[in-house]
């Protein structure tokens, strides 16, 4: 089966100063990796006539579609659109539906329709309009010599919406692609070198069609085998196969077998196990609970936090007492196992996880160096600890300290669902 190249080009001055990160072309490859679009090359330029044009002759030589967005705006820097007809040799015209949504997008929110709004509904008569839910500026679909152009806003939630609602389900069928099958194993406690290590004839034994990606993560490092051809049943079982031996290889380190994120596979397994949890957080201040929170319905299953980051706050409203914060210091497992007793018991959990470090750039001492992190999870009667040596800076130790939380959090509720 012939492959499907694309190119990416992302148009904005703010992008090559680094002003703004372009996650655009991330967002865009990732999706198009998924579904078997190959993305050969991504190209961001600046709001100049010549490089956009350059860019479009260079990549119309290499990829059968071209996905380019930004530039679109309403202001004079914005030239996307005049550079799209000269290089297609066409002109401007205002497009009837894209002007009335325009309209009414502005008299629904009773803004004031500026003369720079209304060139937002001027498309190059050469393209097949592509309607906007999200914003202003449409899309705009080209085809010429085979190749397919679609030009896109920069602002990342119209482009995404665009992306999902209409362009994408339009390249399956415009497109002739693979059947391409995705399976995630996400691994927690050994670097990427080491599990590549242990995983070398397991590589040597893939067929062709399947690959295996290392992802790594904070603290996590997710092992993707994506396999490509025909027959999407054949494919399957071929996937399966292999990731069943995989994962006999890593099993004191597999954690989540699919591709979501960790508060996601607590989130599941809570509402499976009708059961409720807390939080009490010293170093990570309130990232777990952020986390945890982020998952649509988690009022199902989480009650709170404490970000008891003061002993004071660990003694007086989670009853840490004082000797052991005296005697072991607030980053000690007596400490975190008293939080956890105490979050449980104020917030009226089944379980509760409590953190406790130090993240730097200061406070370490030779006995408990920055990067020291002790962890507790569990029920008041079935407590599991654990001590962590990070070694990278503050935000990173931070980041990593919650998901490592957020595991102990999750082999707590296996361990108390086989219990119940
Ligand atoms: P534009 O379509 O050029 O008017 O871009 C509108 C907004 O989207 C601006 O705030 C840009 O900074 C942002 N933006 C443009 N391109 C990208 C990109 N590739 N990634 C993320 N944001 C972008
Ligand atoms: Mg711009």
């Amino acid at each position: 089966m012939k492959r499907i190249f694309a190119s990416v080009i992302t148009i904005g001055d703010e992008l090559l100063i680094g002003q703004t990160v372009d996650t655009n072309s991330a967002w865009i490859a990732q999706r198009l990796n998924h579904m078997g679009i190959w993305v050969c090359h991504r190209l961001a330029v600046g709001d100049v006539r010549e490089e956009i044009l350059d860019a479009l002759h260079y990549e119309s030589d290499h990829a059968d579609l071209v996905l380019i967005t930004g530039g679109l705006g309403p202001t004079n820097d914005d030239i996307t659109k005049k550079v799209l007809c000269e290089y297609f040799h066409c002109s401007l015209r205002e497009d009837p539906k894209t002007l009335e949504r325009v309209k009414k997008m502005f008299s629904s929110r009773n803004f004031p329709m500026l003369e720079s709004n209304l060139r937002q509904a001027l498309v190059p008569d050469c393209c097949t309009v592509v309607p906007n839910d999200y914003g202003t500026a449409p899309g705009m679909w080209f085809q010429s010599n085979h190749v397919i152009y679609v030009s896109m806003p920069g602002v990342p939630h119209e482009m995404q919406g665009i992306m999902t609602d209409r362009i994408l389900p339009e390249l399956k069928t415009h497109f002739t692609l693979p059947v391409i099958l995705h399976r995630t194993l996400i691994t927690m406690g050994l670097g990427e070198s080491q599990v590549a290590e242990r995983l070398i004839s397991f590589e040597k034994s893939l067929p062709d069609n399947i690959k295996l990606a290392y992802l790594p993560g904070n603290g996590l490092l997710k092992l993707r085998l994506t396999v490509l051809g025909d027959t999407q049943q054949v494919l399957a079982h071929e996937l399966d196969q292999y990731y069943v031996v995989m994962k006999d290889i890593l099993p004191d380190i597999a954690v989540i077998e699919d591709d979501v994120s960790l508060e996601g596979w607590i989130g599941e397994l809570l509402k499976k196990n009708h059961l409720t949890i807390s939080t009490a957080e010293s170093c990570t201040g309130g990232l777990i609970a952020s986390k945890i929170t982020s998952v649509p319905g988690s009022s199902a299953y989480y009650k709170g936090s404490v970000v008891s980051y003061a002993n004071e706050v660990k003694e007086r409203i989670l009853n840490v007492p004082a000797e052991i914060l005296e005697r072991y210091g607030a980053v000690s497992e007596e400490t975190v196992i008293a939080m956890v007793k105490g979050v449980n018991t104020l917030l009226h959990t089944d379980l509760a996880v409590a953190v406790s470090g130090i993240m730097g750039p200061e406070g370490g001492t030779p006995d408990k160096p920055v990067g020291t992190v002790w962890i507790a999870a569990g029920a008041a009667d079935k407590i599991r600890t654990h001590l962590y040596h990070l070694r990278y800076g503050r935000s990173r130790n931070t980041e990593i300290t919650a998901n490592y939380a957020l595991r102990m959090l999750g082999e707590a509720i296996i361990d108390e669902n086989k219990r119940v």
